[in-house]
């Protein structure tokens, strides 16, 4: 099997037992960037020569004893989490040369267990959106069709590893950023407890969703990643003080006698039916595995997107009212310091600013009880949804996306319906649970599918099992993807 095709959990073993390196299998994905990015895109920034520096200490370490649990694995980052020495942009132009000083927490723990980073990838505009078509610099295509697009907002991450550029990669979930393209590009991907993963160093969207998650081919691959990149930081006051399971070692594939809860409102009109259907066999699936399926109700499912879409904003607007040109960035040259700080936040893009009109809005005078206010009260009624749910049952099973990818442009014009392809993952983020996405099969058009799991707080092992248990009978997660070369006319040489 070539050495592109293993997954992230093959290719450490493989690094165990001395069958290759850690300097060939990051040189194999650099090959591939070169080959497969003009037309991809998923990286903003490949820092090659830093990865091969890690690569050959990674063998360097390897025959010193050492067994790190990533040791030598290439993984990429999205671009907004900060990585010391390297651009971070957030996808933003208001961060255009950006170097931090120092690691996220997550990226500080990949490091420490070896891993190699590649690059950082491509991301919506402060991830806020559902295509990664809001980022300021180029457009990530998906590799099961480049007409279309990866989801988002870690569309570079999901993109990257579905096409073999990566063996993994972080993203961020603060509304399904992480589910929503895992589940449009064939991978695992999982939003952990909020708290489960430290922000610390994470681009600050929405501070009370804003989660780190990890994207891999298969739920081994996933446990594996979070096992590295959860627990305690004293930095981020929001961070769980809770011991870290062995998610690897929870995979047992045994869901005998599980309670799988199917929440009726996640089937809903205007689903594809081709959606419908695959998660309906998956579920099934679930069932010949030894599952017990129970009918489930998430009552205030329908208030999920319009409390969210109050909530994320008015935290966006006070998160990003720093960026005025003092700190961070370029600083436009202004006739006096308000129109200095006028002309350089127009370096924000259009949903950005959207975003923080609507935000600023929503906190002002006169309106933050009408809005926010309420908002928050509706935030804590989709929470006892939830809690009421696992009283009953103890996962939750549905559909990610209520459509595969949509196709690049179709829908920049219309925010609303950009918004409609989280409708399934955002309530998760207004609760204190965790989900993934599992690829369960493949519409008529060739594209993935994907079944959300979710488990109540902190039960990242159990969802993971679950996964793994699906996977071991239905392995759609081993297709890969054949990328069809297209000529792009968007591509920058900003990477270089
Ligand atoms: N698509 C949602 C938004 O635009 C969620 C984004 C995210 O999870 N970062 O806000």
């Amino acid at each position: 099997m070539p050495l592109a095709d293993l997954t992230l959990t093959e290719l450490r073993d493989a690094l165990r037992r001395g069958e290759t390196t850690s300097v060939a299998a990051t040189q194999a994905m650099l090959n591939r960037i070169v080959a497969h990015d003009n037309t991809l895109q998923s990286y903003l920034c490949v820092t090659d020569e830093m990865a091969l520096e890690q690569a050959a200490a990674a063998d360097t370490r390897r025959a010193a004893g050492d067994d790190s649990p990533l040791l030598g694995v290439p993984l990429a980052v999205k671009d907004i989490l900060c990585l010391a020495g390297a651009p971070t942009t957030a996808g933003s132009k208001i961060l255009e040369g950006f170097i931090p000083p120092y690691n996220a927490y997550a990226v500080d723990r990949l490091l420490a267990a070896g891993a190699v980073i590649l690059g950082k990838t491509n991301t919506d505009e402060f991830a806020m959106g559902s295509s990664t078509e809001n980022s300021a610099y180029v457009t990530t295509r998906n590799p099961w069709d480049t007409g279309r697009v990866p989801g988002g907002s870690s569309g570079g991450s999901a993109a990257a590893v579905a096409a073999g550029l990566a063996y993994g990669a972080l993203g961020t979930d603060t509304g399904g950023s992480v589910r929503q393209p895992a589940s449009f590009c064939g991978l695992v991907g999982i939003r952990p407890t909020y708290g489960r993963v430290s922000r610390w160093g994470v681009v600050a969207f929405a501070s009370s969703l804003d989660q780190v998650g990890a994207f891999g081919r298969s739920a081994a691959d996933t446990a594996a990643l979070l096992g590295v990149i959860a627990g305690h930081d004293p930095r981020d006051s929001t961070s769980l003080d809770a011991p870290v399971p062995d998610y690897e070692a929870a995979l047992t594939g045994d869901i005998r006698g599980l309670r799988v809860g199917v929440p009726r409102e996640y089937f809903v009109e205007g689903m594809e039916p081709d959606v419908a259907a695959a998660v309906r066999a998956a579920i099934e699936q679930l069932a010949a595995l030894g599952a017990e399926i129970i009918d489930v109700s998430l009552p205030h499912t329908r208030y999920g997107l319009p409390v969210y879409y109050l909530i994320a904003p008015a935290e966006a607007s006070a998160n990003l009212a720093r960026y005025d040109g003092t700190r961070f960035g370029p600083r436009a040259a202004g006739t006096d310091m308000i129109d200095t700080v006028r002309q350089t936040r127009a370096l924000f893009g259009p949903e950005v600013k959207r975003r923080i009109m609507l935000g600023t809005y929503a906190l002002s005078a006169g309106y933050y009880d009408e809005y926010y206010g309420r908002a928050l009260k509706v935030r804590s009624l989709i929470r006892e949804d939830f809690r009421a749910a696992f009283e009953q049952v103890d996962v939750l099973a549905a559909p990610t996306s209520p459509t595969t990818a949509f196709k690049i442009g179709e829908r920049t014009d219309d925010p609303l319906s950009m918004y409609l392809a989280d409708v399934f993952t955002l309530p998760l983020n207004l609760s204190a649970c965790c989900g993934l996405s599992v690829p369960c099969g493949f519409d008529g058009a060739g594209l993935p599918i994907g079944l959300q799991l979710i488990g109540d707080t902190l039960q990242e092992a159990r969802i993971l099992n679950v996964a793994h248990a699906y996977e071991q009978t239905q392995p759609w997660h081993r297709r890969r993807p054949v990328i069809k070369e297209e000529e792009t006319t968007d591509f920058t040489d900003y990477a270089d």
